[in-house]
């Protein structure tokens, strides 16, 4: 195989683990990223789930209802900021459009082969790095505070068996069995012994580190804006001082991906989905497995010595900052779950924000374009781009270098809404 010349735009877990497996290949990679080397972004304060049991698409029945209903309650973990825009507004049809019982049975089992194939990866990774990034293999237990949404998650238990994720629906004592550390208040949960959950932080910083002893090449502080082109082919990318040539470029620029394709004249509808995280330091109760309390829908995990909450949705634009309401709203959510939790345990907690790069139909866009033979799109991952990186990487590396992808991304290509 010839070694190719590779730029990677964005240096999230997505370029990261791109980066990794395109290295392994024997290709020259160099990482472009906006940000300074200790720079934040989406993949760093983020819950730190890998969730297989994650298969049904964002875009799903009963979704569009459901966040009409939330968005009614101002400290809710869904809200979507009307205003003038034609990228919103054809965000939101197309999203419509996917909320469908049929994309559902299309999504679902791809979502469950990357996921799978994801978590082979991370399993490696830690046996290569000695577990630098905290993975543990305890699974996820789905916390719901009413019969009715144990119901619900019921259902989708049933559903993930059938596809082969084992999920068991377990009584408040059962669950009390799994995290004897704290006190529970809920009708029952749902657990799913597949998933797992590590420190993002850690796993960015190990990636990194192996990224550099392999010889990757990081431009850091340099945007990207623009692109050079000639026919069918990408030939650099335009920064502040001297374009960068390559053979190849992977465009791995998280919620900003969107407009950085708009300069090739792609469209790939996205919205960034501002989530929120606070880290309690020095947690008075540690459970060791990870949860989700459904109804909330905030993810609780623990990192090493650390407790971490992380939820909310806001598609408001690319508006990082934090809305005091919603921070709010997860500080009252929690006491209903564990009693033991009180809203002054989190008085002098920092909060975190990120935008989650969310496609309309809540797959990837991973893949070839028709109009640029030497480019590759691997963005979009919204709820899942931590846990699907290992597997985006590779597959990203195996398109870079000519070879069929080792798991099908039909579903994924980039040009569905061109
Ligand atoms: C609250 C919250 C909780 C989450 N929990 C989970 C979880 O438990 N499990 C999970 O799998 N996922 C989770 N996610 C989602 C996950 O964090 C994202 O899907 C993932 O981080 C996206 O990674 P990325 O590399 O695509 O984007 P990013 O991490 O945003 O990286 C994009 C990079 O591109 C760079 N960039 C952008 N534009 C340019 C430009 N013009 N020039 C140069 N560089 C540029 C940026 O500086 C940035 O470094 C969560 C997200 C949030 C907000």
């Amino acid at each position: 195989m010839k070694e190719k010349r590779l730029i990677i735009v964005g240096g999230g877990v997505i370029g990261l683990c791109s980066a990794y497996y395109a290295m392994q290949r024997g290709h020259r990679v160099t990482i472009v990223d906006r940000g300074a080397p200790d720079h934040d972004c989406c993949s760093l304060g983020n819950a730190g789930l890998v969730s297989p049991s994650h298969i049904v698409p964002l875009a799903a029945p009963g979704m569009v209802s459901l966040g009409l209903r939330m968005m009614l309650n101002p400290e809710g973990p869904f809200s979507l900021r009307p205003r003038l825009s034609f990228e919103l507004f054809n965000w939101a049809w197309k999203f419509f459009r996917a909320s469908s019982a049929a994309h559902v049975l299309r999504g679902a089992p791809v979502l469950r082969d990357l996921s799978l194939a994801s978590r082979r990866c991370f399993e490696e990774l830690a046996e290569i790095s000695g577990n630098g990034f905290g993975l543990v293999k305890k699974g996820l237990l789905v916390l719901c505070r009413t019969e009715r949404a144990l119901i619900h998650e019921s259902a989708t238990a049933i559903y993930a068996n059938g596809l082969g994720i084992e999920a068991q629906v377990l009584t408040p004592e059962e669950t009390a069995r799994r995290m004897p550390e704290l006190e529970l208040s809920i009708a029952g949960s749902v657990y799913f012994p597949i998933d797992c959950h590590l420190s993002p932080t850690l796993f960015m910083g190990t990636m990194t580190r192996e990224l550099e002893r392999g010889g990757v090449e990081f431009v850091w502080n340099t945007e990207i804006n623009g692109w050079r082109t000639s026919g069918r082919r990408v030939t650099g990318v335009v920064t502040g001082t001297d374009p960068l040539s390559a053979d190849e470029f992977v465009l791995a620029g998280g919620a900003w991906s969107s407009r950085l394709a708009s300069g090739l004249g792609l469209r790939l509808p996205m919205q960034a989905g501002k989530g929120y995280s606070l880290t309690l330091e020095h947690p008075k109760r540690m459970p060791d497995v990870s949860s989700i309390l459904n109804e909330a829908r905030i993810a609780v995990t623990p990192m090493g010595s650390k407790l971490r909450f992380a939820g909310t949705m806001e598609i408001v634009g690319m508006d990082s900052s934090i809305n005091a309401a919603r921070i709010r709203g997860i500080l009252k959510s929690i006491p209903k779950y564990f009693p033991d939790f009180s809203e002054r345990d989190f008085r002098e907690t920092p909060v975190w924000s990120g935008l989650r790069p969310c496609s309309p139909d809540g797959l990837p866009y991973l893949g070839r374009v028709r109009n640029f033979e030497n480019l590759c799109i691997a963005t979009g991952h919204a709820m899942l781009g931590l846990s699907l990186g290992p597997i985006t990487g590779k597959l990203v590396s195996e398109i870079v270098s000519g070879e069929s992808p080792s798991v099908s991304i039909e579903l994924l290509s980039p040009d569905r809404y061109a």
